[in-house]
């Protein structure tokens, strides 16, 4: 199959390319590399150094093309706190900039990478796709309305659609910028060196960790699944795991101690976040594989940011 990735030379977008690519498909990518890295991306991946809102050039990179998967996105919820406008820009005009060049294109269907921050704060503490969402910050807000233009328009012009909600995907690859990192690089990183590491309020706030292989397999599964078409579908592990037990199991597989900082100064944000997984199982035959501790050795282990 012919596919192109937004956002693929971003850490999920790479490994995904690496994926199709091995599986002997043509892969185009489009990325303005603010935050990417075009020489991650396998040697066979067709790359275009350009915005998601660069209509023209995205008509031309989808001549032929099957599906899309759509990840390009800024992603960072504490950064869209401080910066809306620019989440809404990308996240939200970037998404109906692409649906609208899509629709001439002959395009088959689109993948969304969405996010299970759409949740917010709810009463249960794992998630199902029929809750009424209740987004916390302005990167919530912009997934939620990229998930709905992106079901709208498809609609309107008959493409396939389908929204990933994925949850919080850790693995080799995930950059570690001075600001706002991802919890998992960030502490493996510190704990790595017996530094200290900074917990927001009592450490109790839990997510659904999922490893990026699990994630690449939903998304491929997802290219193709018959009877998916405008599914909004939870892609996580359903395991929660606190602040202080990631600790810990970072800890026990680094085999290094961490200084913990305690921190009531900046909130940790949702209090529980746990993907219900049934309806990826069910319509996508789903279920991740890697466990935390399976996870975090095989990111220890590959990622050169901690071998080198
Ligand atoms: P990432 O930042 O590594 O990748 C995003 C990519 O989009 C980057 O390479 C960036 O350069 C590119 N990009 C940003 N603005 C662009 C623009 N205007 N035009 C073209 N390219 C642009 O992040 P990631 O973790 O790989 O996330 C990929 C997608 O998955 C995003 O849509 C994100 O919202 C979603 N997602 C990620 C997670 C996670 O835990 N990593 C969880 C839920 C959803």
């Amino acid at each position: 199959m012919r596919f192109l990735i937004t956002g693929g030379a971003g850490f999920i977008g790479v490994a995904l390319a690496k994926s199709l690519i091995n599986n002997g498909h043509t892969v185009r990518v489009l990325d303005d590399l603010s935050a990417g890295h075009a020489e991650r991306l396998p040697v066979e991946v067709h790359f275009t150094r350009g915005d998601v809102e660069d209509k023209p050039k995205i008509w031309r990179l989808l001549n032929n093309v099957d599906c899309v998967y759509h990840l390009a996105a800024r992603v960072s919820v504490p950064e869209s706190v401080l910066y809306p406008r620019e989440y809404n820009q990308t996240n939200v005009s970037g998404t109906v900039a692409l649906m609208e060049a899509m629709r001439d294109a002959g395009v088959k269907r689109v993948v969304l990478a969405s996010s299970g921050a759409i949740y917010g704060e709810q009463k249960s503490a794992i998630v199902h796709e029929e809750l009424l969402p209740n987004p916390t910050s302005p990167y919530a807000v912009s997934k939620l309305a990229a998930e709905n233009y992106v079901h709208t328009i498809g609609k309107l012009w008959n493409i396939e659609t389908v929204s990933l909600r994925i949850f919080n995907a850790y693995g080799s690859g995930q950059a570690i910028p001075p600001i706002h990192a991802p919890v998992i690089p960030n502490f493996i990183r510190q704990i790595l060196k017996n530094g200290s590491v900074v917990i927001y309020g009592k450490g109790e706030q839990i997510r659904d960790y999922i490893y990026v292989d699990d994630v690449i397999q939903a998304l491929v599964i997802a290219a193709t699944a018959e009877g998916i078409n405008r599914q909004i579908i939870n892609i996580g592990t359903g395991v929660g795991t606190s602040i202080n037990e990631l600790v810990s199991s970072i800890e026990t597989v680094a085999q290094c101690k961490a200084q913990r900082i305690i921190s009531n100064s900046v909130s940790g944000g949702v209090t529980t976040l746990i993907a219900d997984t049934r309806r990826a199982q069910s319509m996508l035959n789903f279920t991740a594989k890697t466990s935390l501790s399976e996870g975090l050795a095989l990111l220890i282990k590959h990622d050169p940011q901690f071998t080198n």
